[in-house]
């Protein structure tokens, strides 16, 4: 057995099995350590709503929205406390994520986006099955 890895990530959760995901999908090798008994961590706790501008979900659902609309909402909301490169990235990849998410085989119906936030354009992407569905295939 090797114990040779391009890759070794820390924590099965939804941040750790993305990065494993991708670091195997570009062909690295890869080793996932896991703490816990199963996978998971707070994801699979969680109600799976993804935060996401610009998406092809909300295009379905006739909602015009925009990376850039989401930044501002964040930093204005934030009273710029926040990092706004990282707001930034954060809006900007929204709606790769939502599509990777899909193409992995996950389910965000249109009539399911709520506002989740303080008001304003609807972005929150409820997935069927909650942050535990990818866990119980
Ligand atoms: C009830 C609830 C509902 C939520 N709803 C939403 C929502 O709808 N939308 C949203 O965006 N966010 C939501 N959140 C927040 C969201 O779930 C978390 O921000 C997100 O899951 C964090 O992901 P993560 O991969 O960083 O951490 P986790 O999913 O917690 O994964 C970390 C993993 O690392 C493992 N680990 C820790 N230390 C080690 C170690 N030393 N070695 C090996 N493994 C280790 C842990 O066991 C765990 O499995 C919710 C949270 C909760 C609790």
């Amino acid at each position: 057995m090797s114990f040779d890895y391009d890759v070794v990530v820390i924590g099965g959760g939804g941040a750790g099995l993305s990065a494993a995901c991708h670091a195997a999908q570009q062909g690295a090798s890869v080793m996932l350590l896991e703490a816990d008994k199963a996978l998971g961590g707070a994801t699979a706790l969680s109600s799976g709503v993804v935060y996401a501008a610009g998406t092809s979900v909300q295009r379905s659902a006739g909602i015009q929205d925009s990376p850039d609309a989401m930044y501002q909402y964040m930093m204005s909301l934030n009273q710029w406390s926040i990092r706004p490169a990282l707001a930034r990235i954060m809006a900007e990849s929204g709606a790769s994520i939502i599509d990777w998410l899909l193409e992995l085989g996950n389910d965000f119906p249109p009539e399911l986006i709520v506002e989740s936030g303080v008001g304003g354009c609807p972005r929150g992407h409820q997935c069927v099955g909650a942050g535990a569905v990818s866990f119980n295939r």
